[in-house]
């Protein structure tokens, strides 16, 4: 069985009636079509047991809590603000925010963290950190993890986390792109390491992760997609521009990440998929 450790299904993406996702069967991507409603069917039946859905911002926070009810407990939510979004969002907003994770059924604080790549609009240094520093307290109240975001912000982020050190309740540093040093000051701080679908890329950082994850310990590492985002390479079959804009990631290709996570550790599929939803219930104190 797998978890997706990181999934944002409330998104407006997968509202419309139908459209294209990505699949992985045999061990090829393919296409498939349908509503939200078919895709979280049909990953169900594929073994995707569970999935957890962070905030992608403090006003989507209203639209992940509609969706709850109707996918409870299949999806667990992480509120949260991020990184990107802490500029546009009023500081006073934290009250609602503490309200939200006070008031509702929370696995985890997040997505938060610090994002230096973002363009200099939306990249507001001192509010990153001011709103990282709230969200990691009010996880300490809650005596929650953090789905940490981190992106050209390593050190930054590793000293915030070092001083607050006490507060921590582990969590996971997602879409980890770095070196294995980097991965295991996280590692040391009580975070697992969030591996998606960057591991099967051939540019973007894909051939440093597939080092980082040969030499990282498996109880370590947590599985994710960030589905509707970080698609994997895709066959030249749906590989127009205009058909990859429209097409949304899914937590169906995980088992293509898992099975390379095998590959670069030498172990088989079956221990590594079993080892990785192990490590994802210990994180977010989940029960199988
Ligand atoms: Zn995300």
């Amino acid at each position: 069985m797998i978890i997706d450790s990181h999934v944002h299904y409330s998104l407006r993406s997968y509202d419309a009636e139908a459209f294209p996702y990505l699949d992985y069967a045999n061990g090829t991507l393919t296409l498939a079509h349908g509503d939200r409603a078919a895709l979280l069917q049909s990953m169900k039946a594929r073994g995707i047991a569970l999935c957890i859905e962070p905030s992608t911002g403090f006003d989507r926070i209203e639209a992940q809590l509609a969706l709850a009810p109707e996918y409870y407990p299949y999806i667990r939510l992480a509120l949260g603000v991020h990184p990107k979004r802490c500029a546009a969002t009023p500081w006073s907003s934290r009250k609602q925010l503490r309200r939200y994770v006070l008031e509702n059924d929370v696995v985890a604080i997040g997505e938060t963290g610090l994002d230096y790549h973002l363009p200099p609009a939306q990249c507001h240094r001192f509010r990153q950190k001011m709103w990282f520093c709230y969200q990691l307290r009010l996880a300490h109240e809650r005596k929650l993890p953090l789905i940490l975001h981190v992106r050209e912000a390593d050190d930054d982020a590793l000293r915030i986390l070092t001083r607050y050190r006490r507060l921590l309740h582990g969590g996971v540093a997602h879409c980890f792109g770095g070196n294995t040093r980097c991965a295991q000051a996280y590692i040391n701080l009580g975070f697992a390491i969030g591996i998606g679908a960057r591991l099967l890329q051939e540019s973007n950082g894909g051939e440093l992760l597939r080092q980082t994850v040969r030499e990282l310990p498996l109880h370590a590492m947590l599985a994710e997609t960030d589905a509707p985002y970080v698609l994997p390479p895709l066959p030249a079959l749906f590989c127009s521009a205009s058909k990859r804009k429209k097409l949304r990631n899914s937590s169906l290709i995980l088992p293509a990440v898992i099975e390379r996570i095998a590959l670069l550790k030498g172990e088989s599929t079956a221990a590594v998929e079993q080892a990785l939803y192990e490590n994802t219930l210990r994180v977010f104190h989940l029960h199988a």
